[in-house]
């Protein structure tokens, strides 16, 4: 299903030309109106009357997160806060938060791409949408709500946390569709397979959208089993507007980029050089539409790659792979580039292992996974434990190539997440 067809299935001339027009309508805007800006595009030695074409793109400054803070609260803004309507800040943990703020038309464009993402997995005004993101600062909450109510959808405004009221609200208004994080979603489930296939039965849930950290797909597909429901990747971050900026349609291959909004491009992280389609890098993203805070070449630190195919959905906006980790959060051991979700992948590929994990970096490049196992075997045999303990020691060996030490631990034993889950802990003296 569509919500604007004609925009989803534009032809890729008539929206390239779009987008040519929008970003040359932005590149004006920020450099008349945002004096930081200016000094950028100076400094690169361009004007907007440089952009002729797309791949122009190139000659513009990027901007980070450390503009974003330098800029704080609102030097990026083209008008006065006045005429603006919403704020929203990152969730970063360290330093000034980023800040983003939205003028009417802003959070209509935000909502009406929610509005096609959920609607090309299949909600319409019947359904009724749980969010369990917390509302606030965090795009999560407020964004999504704008969204599905665009579509007419009867939405919950659950938030996060409160486990048993969100299974008393699933039950009691016939949720068919929740909005949450990947750990939420596994503290979910865990609270599922306690309840049994009664309660399961009880309910009337089809889809979990899924999105505001990383995740692999053996964790969807342990979502997919223990809550019998389509999980659905959602991407986006608040200088984009939040959620809504790449979201799987109902072939659950990629994500599709609203590229009438915004223009993606993928990088080389470390020497800045464009990719073609299909090869891996940092996603480059430059608001088309936005009016309020429009953002050029905004530098993601998200590792993805644009997939070249064609969807089988008749969409044009291209795709893009699920996020294979933050340039960021990538951590070195003994000269090997680590992704946490390598880790994680391979954790969840084994039988009696929980959800619940804990990577441990410490001197001497010694790496350590705590896991949770399940109760049974954590209960059992000493010759059981011993042998999933070197099997799973190889296979993060043979995955991240170095050979870590693997502590099996009892489920429960491990902190439990209902916000952003930290999963790594570097105690080894870096800098
Ligand atoms: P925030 O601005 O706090 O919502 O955080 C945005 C960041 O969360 C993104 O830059 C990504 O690193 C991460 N993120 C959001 N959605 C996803 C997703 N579906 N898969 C992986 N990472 C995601
Ligand atoms: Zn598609």
């Amino acid at each position: 299903m569509f919500w604007q067809k004609e925009f989803e299935t534009m032809k890729r001339d008539k929206l390239e030309k779009l987008q040519l027009k929008r970003l040359k309508e932005t590149a004006a805007l920020v450099y008349n109106k945002v004096p930081y800006y200016k000094k950028l595009f100076k400094a690169k030695g361009v004007t907007p009357g440089h952009i002729k074409t797309l791949e122009d793109i190139s000659k513009l400054p990027f901007t980070t997160r450390d503009d974003l803070q330098k800029n704080y609260p609102d030097k990026l803004l083209t008008i006065h806060h006045h005429d603006t309507m919403r704020l929203h800040t990152s969730s970063g943990t360290t330093g000034k938060p980023k800040a983003v703020f939205f003028t009417r038309k802003d959070i209509d464009v935000a909502a009406n791409n929610i509005a096609r993402c959920l609607t090309m997995t299949g909600v319409t005004k019947a359904d009724v949408l749980q969010n369990m993101m917390s509302y606030g600062l965090f795009t999560g909450g407020l964004m999504m709500h704008y969204g599905a109510e665009k579509v007419g959808a009867l939405v919950i405004p659950s938030a996060i946390g409160n486990t048993e009221r969100q299974l008393l609200l699933m039950e009691d208004f016939k949720t068919t569709s929740i909005h949450l994080t990947p750990s939420y979603a596994l503290y979910l489930s865990d609270i599922f397979e306690k309840k049994g296939p009664a309660f399961r039965k009880k309910i009337k849930l089809k889809r979990a959208y899924m999105g505001a950290e990383p995740y692999t797909e053996e964790t969807k597909k342990k979502i997919e089993k223990i809550l019998k429901v389509k999980v659905y990747n959602s991407y986006g971050l608040t200088e984009m507007n939040g959620p809504g900026v790449a979201f799987e349609c109902e072939y659950q291959n990629g994500m599709h980029l609203w590229e009438d909004s915004y223009l993606m491009e993928i990088v080389d992280p470390k020497t800045d050089r464009p990719l073609p389609d299909g090869e891996t890098g940092e996603l480059i993203l430059t608001t088309l539409t936005r009016e309020g805070m429009p953002i050029i070449r905004y530098r993601t630190r998200d590792i993805t790659a644009i997939i070249p195919e064609k969807c089988k959905c008749g969409r044009t906006h291209r795709r893009i792979m699920r996020i294979k980790g933050r340039a960021d959060d990538m951590f070195i051991m003994r000269g090997v580039n680590i992704y946490p979700q390598q880790i994680e992948r391979v954790l969840m590929s084994v039988a009696h292992v929980e959800k619940n994990y804990q990577i441990y970096l410490d001197e001497g490049d010694k790496i350590k996974v705590k896991v949770e196992i399940t109760k049974k075997l954590f209960d059992g045999n000493l010759e059981h434990l011993k042998k999933l303990q070197a099997d799973l020691t190889e296979k993060l060996r043979t995955e991240i190539l170095v050979r870590p030490s693997v502590e099996l631990v009892e489920p429960g034993s491990l902190p439990i997440s209902e916000g952003k889950a930290k999963r790594v802990f570097d105690n080894r003296k870096i800098y």
